[in-house]
């Protein structure tokens, strides 16, 4: 299968390296494309781009672009943050920026008790805070308030790819918290599914919880993958490598769960066209 990664966080954001170590790691590794995928600003923490580091963030790209041009298909993208009510990818603000592509991705959810934003992904007195003190204690609920933001992302649209659909999952390895066979989930993730359906949003096949230990599999499971392929939702694998020698982190094992879904193809940002190449 052709080697390509779009998520990508260097210095920039919360990854570490420069820009350049990731060409050069993607260079060493076979890639034929690399994107460049920073946090949007976040008012929140400390994990997005400044908003005064953009300009920077974009001149370098493009100056890598030309720099590496016939050797690397380089590319300017961002994972924008859903900050449901508040902010998303159809912001003015995105517009302004040369962006070749977005990655709409969800962190986060709004106590409003408390007027502030607990993060799924962080630690795990944030996630027991969202769980215990805004679901009263109902994984089913959690679920439910979850999918229901992301179904949201997916139909203020303005973005490429859908960015590990299931990060709910991050602390659940073991089943812990749920089963994923749980009638309550399923009808969250196959709506979530038959929103995204004909929107030609890509739902990414993303190895970044396998790279840091959080999750045995991929965002998203491979029975939910299965589910995407079953209605010809479009994929693509990514590391979400936050460390230049992470790139193709357990990228064996995504491309057999996408293999496994049953899908001949994979959707990719070469030559600065989006077109569908066999796995
Ligand atoms: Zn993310
Ligand atoms: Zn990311």
């Amino acid at each position: 299968m052709i080697k390509t990664c779009y998520h990508t966080h260097s210095h920039y954001c919360d990854g570490k390296g420069k820009p350049k170590a990731y060409v050069e790691s993607a260079l060493e590794k076979g890639f034929s494309a690399l994107g460049f995928s920073s946090h949007s600003p976040w008012p929140t923490s400390d994990c997005g781009i400044k908003e005064k580091q953009v300009p920077k963030y974009v001149k370098e790209i493009q100056g890598l672009k030309e720099q590496y041009a016939g050797q690397l298909d380089i590319y300017l993208g961002l994972e924008i943050e859903y900050f449901p009510g508040f902010s998303s990818a159809a912001d003015e603000y995105y517009d302004t920026l040369p962006l070749e592509y977005r990655i709409g991705s969800l962190h986060s959810l709004w106590d409003e008790r408390e007027e502030k934003w607990y993060a799924v992904d962080w630690t795990l007195e944030q996630y027991k805070h969202i769980l215990n003190d805004m679901c009263g204690g109902m994984m089913e609920n959690f679920a439910r308030l979850y999918y229901g933001h992301i179904r949201d992302m997916i139909r203020v649209g303005r973005i490429d790819i859908l960015g590990h659909m299931d990060l709910i999952k991050k602390h659940n390895k073991g089943e812990v918290w749920f089963s994923e066979d749980a009638s309550w989930y399923r009808d969250e993730v196959m709506d979530t599914l038959d929103c995204l359906k004909d929107t030609g949003i890509i739902l990414e096949v993303n190895t970044g919880g396998l790279c840091r230990g959080y999750t045995d599999t991929v965002y998203p499971s491979p029975w939910i993958l299965k589910e995407a392929c079953d209605r010809g939702i479009p994929t693509q694998l990514n590391g979400d490598a936050h460390s230049p020698e992470n790139l193709d982190f357990a990228y064996d094992e995504g491309q057999k769960v996408i293999a496994e879904a049953g899908y001949k193809d994979v959707r990719v940002l070469l030559d600065g066209v989006w077109s569908d190449r066999p796995i």
